[in-house]
């Protein structure tokens, strides 16, 4: 058991040491640039994206030029949602997006409302699911897109993608989905979604800080964005900037290796997630949303009587956030607790994010720590 347990895997992952035994020359010996077509340096490190794109897109099950890299999903969700709101003004300015979505999306949407757009939001219960007929009902010819995420990264609870994409193509709208959390950690089958834009990061699957992607459909029906960021054309001018060799590498590397045991990571977890949520609920905590579809590593649990700012500081020896780490800087309830309904418990809950590396002691310690405090 290492010290402090880490318990925050939907903050961060480490990346993998088989993947970093692969990264690890790409810094010194083969550090070329892979614009670089005048010589073996630019070649290799060209060879090395063109693979891992088309590893990616195996994995993935979309085309290899549908995949952009980029630095994570923070660009990628401004790329599609400004990018769409750019080129569509001839259909309409109104945008559709979910309360519990991540601060990437809400705050990406709110900059458009200055600009202009027009945005609807949708409401959850406290299952921390959307309704199809709500969405149907918010839907309207001029709705450029709707934005809804696969997986709530502070509840772990899943969206059915599936058929939002199927209403919203009915519809004539696109799907765009921050499948952040999703990726490395349940199978994600990119044209059984039927989304059209999608966005997922390296840090959450254990490659490198810094590395990203976005699948953009190219067919049925093509959607095509313009560049964030002008500069060399990289990435079929959708993302110019120099490309992270190693980041990409890191990315394709881990994903293969993480989706190729998936399925009993995912029991794995499942049986540790069961034990932790047992345990919490002999302490008196209620897990949000344990009905629903959820990730096998997430659980927020609302604590009895005690603020999760305290908890904290009174277990030094465990990693966890009381919220998303993107936010924790905010003393602010969590949005997405608000939204559910939790007003009033919002500031004592904890979010625990399990991993590859979790094992059973380091539950039963927690469980033992936090029986002490409460
Ligand atoms: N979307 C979700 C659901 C996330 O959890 C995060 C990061 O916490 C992001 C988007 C932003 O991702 P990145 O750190 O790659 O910009």
């Amino acid at each position: 058991m290492s010290f402090p347990v880490y318990l925050d895997y939907n903050a961060t992952t480490p990346v993998l040491s088989e993947t970093m035994e692969v990264v690890l020359p790409l810094f010194t010996r083969d550090f070329g640039n892979a614009s670089s077509n005048t010589h073996r340096y630019g070649f290799k490190a060209a060879d090395l994206v063109k693979k891992s794109r088309e590893q990616l897109a195996s994995i993935l099950n979309c085309e290899p030029n549908e995949l952009y890299f980029n630095s994570g999903s923070t660009e990628g969700i401004n790329t599609a949602l400004k990018g769409l709101f750019w080129t569509h003004a001839a259909k309409g300015k109104h945008f559709i997006s979910v309360k519990t979505e991540h601060k990437a999306v809400l705050d990406c949407l709110d900059f458009l409302e200055t600009q202009g757009a027009e945005i609807s939001w949708l409401e959850v219960g406290k299952d921390g699911r959307i309704q199809l007929d709500e969405l149907q009902k918010l839907i309207r010819p001029d709705t450029i897109a709707v934005c809804v995420m696969l997986a709530n990264n502070e509840t772990g609870v899943i969206q059915d993608i599936e058929s939002i994409s199927a209403l919203v193509h009915q519809a004539g709208s696109k799907l765009v989905c921050d499948a952040t959390q999703a990726v490395g950690k349940i199978p994600v089958d990119i044209k059984q979604l039927g989304v059209d834009v999608l966005a997922f990061s390296g840090h959450k699957c254990y490659a490198m800080k810094g590395i990203g992607g976005l699948f953009v459909r190219r067919k049925n029906p093509r959607v095509s964005l313009p560049p964030l960021l002008h500069g060399g054309g990289h990435e079929n001018g959708l993302r110019s900037g120099t490309l992270n060799v190693p980041g990409i590498v890191s990315l394709a590397t881990s994903l293969q290796l993480v989706y190729s045991g998936l399925t009993n990571e995912i029991e794995r977890q499942k049986k540790l997630q069961q034990i932790l949520e047992d345990g919490l609920q002999r302490l008196g905590c209620l897990t949000v949303a344990s009905q629903s579809p959820r990730l096998p590593n997430t659980t927020m649990a609302l604590l009895p009587g005690i603020k999760a700012e305290k908890l904290i500081t009174q277990l030094p020896g465990f990693a966890f956030s009381t919220g998303s780490a993107c936010t924790s800087a905010i003393p602010k309830p969590s949005h997405v607790l608000v939204a559910m309904g939790y007003m009033e418990q919002a500031d004592s809950a904890i979010r625990i994010s399990l991993g590859r590396m979790t094992q059973q002691a380091d539950i039963e310690a927690f469980l033992n720590a936090l029986g002490l405090v409460l």
